[in-house]
């Protein structure tokens, strides 16, 4: 016999929500998806109405969606905001290229203005070039830090007052667990924060309106909505100790679903004890950005990748960069360290 949806008690079930285990019909899963979004947004307050938002978009299933469910709830519940699509090319050939196609095409069918970043105009490097220079170690490395500078760069050249990430669930509970392995408690709490404060000159602040929306479920509502997205793995995607941590939370959540988000709430109220050092944030004295070093890791890593220094911003390396910087000459064995490439 057929289920009938749990909610509605009329149409079938066509399924059953990884978040709740109800049985749903198409309808009332779209519903219960799109409402708990807007709870998600009402209980932060993440914006005010006649705002400008950049909505990170990449193309792929959880930019996709946020940019769907954005632009229905601010049509559904008045929520005045100017929303645009604000995309970053990495110079990723076989890959963002082809991405960046289903970006183009979301902007058509969602009617919002695009803005493209690339990181070969920002930086005069693409991703291509980076991985040349660099390998397949630590690539990630490099595209992460110039990603979200670029981001702030898009967002500040469109005038937005926010941007708004795809970040999901599982992303957030992946990012505890990261930080948790690393002992990097500074990026511990912050990492949950579902919006963050303007922390300085060029950087707008941010938030996660798919914060408690589970990956699985936004699958889900993709594929039923049959929206345009595109899903291949970046083909530089090495990042094995994310993948762990990944495969780590699956599993748990094959046991009990309700692991992601009693991780995010364990992330959210672990707090660091007084009188432990924090990093103090200051400028970067080069370009301007936020850092807490004299040079943001954006400077750095650049810095080194045009002086044929890839690792310069890789690891610990703070004591020579005041060295670089004042162009004092490094020893042999400082340059081989700097030069070495791990393919
Ligand atoms: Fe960039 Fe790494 Fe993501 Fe590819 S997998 S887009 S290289 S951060
Ligand atoms: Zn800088």
């Amino acid at each position: 016999m057929p289920v009938l949806c749990s909610s509605c008690s009329e149409k079938r079930a066509v399924l059953k929500r990884p978040k709740t285990g109800h049985s749903l019909c198409k309808e009332c899963f779209f519903w219960a998806f799109e409402e708990e979004v807007h709870q998600t947004i009402v209980a932060a307050e993440l914006f005010k109405p006649g705002e400008a938002v950049g909505i990170a978009a990449s193309g792929g299933k959880d930019s996709t969606v946020l940019a769907h469910v954005m632009k229905l709830l601010n049509e559904r519940h008045s929520y005045g905001l100017q929303l645009m699509l604000i995309s970053v090319d990495e110079g990723i050939t076989g890959y963002r290229d082809d991405s960046l196609e289903t970006v183009k095409r979301n902007q058509q069918q969602y009617e919002l203005p695009l803005k493209i970043v690339s990181y070969e105009e920002l930086y005069g490097w693409t991703m291509d070039a980076i991985v040349k220079q660099v390998g397949l170690k630590n690539n990630c490395t490099f595209c992460g830090v110039f990603r979200r500078q670029a981001l702030d760069r898009g967002a500040i050249m469109l005038k937005v007052d926010k941007i708004c990430t795809g970040h999901n669930a599982d992303d957030v509970a992946e990012t505890v667990l990261m930080n948790v392995l690393r002992g990097d408690i500074a990026r511990l709490r912050r990492c949950t924060t579902i919006s963050t404060a303007s922390e300085g000159d060029g950087v707008v602040p941010r938030c996660k309106p798919l914060k408690y929306a589970y990956e699985k479920e936004i699958v889900l509502y993709a594929y039923f909505k049959k929206l345009d997205y595109f899903s291949t793995e970046c083909i530089y995607s090495p990042n094995a100790y994310r993948g762990h941590a990944r495969t780590f939370l699956k599993d748990l959540e094959s046991i009990r679903p309700s692991s992601i988000v009693d991780i995010i709430h364990s992330g959210e109220n672990l707090s660091v004890r007084e009188g432990v050092k924090m990093p103090v944030q200051g400028t970067c004295s080069r370009c301007g950005y936020i850092s807490s070093q004299a040079l943001c890791k954006s400077c750095v890593l650049l810095e080194g990748l045009n002086r044929g220094l890839p690792k310069l911003g890789i690891g610990k390396h703070h004591r020579l960069h005041e060295k670089i910087l004042s162009q004092q000459p490094l020893t042999e064995n400082e340059e081989r360290k700097l030069k070495s490439v791990d393919f």
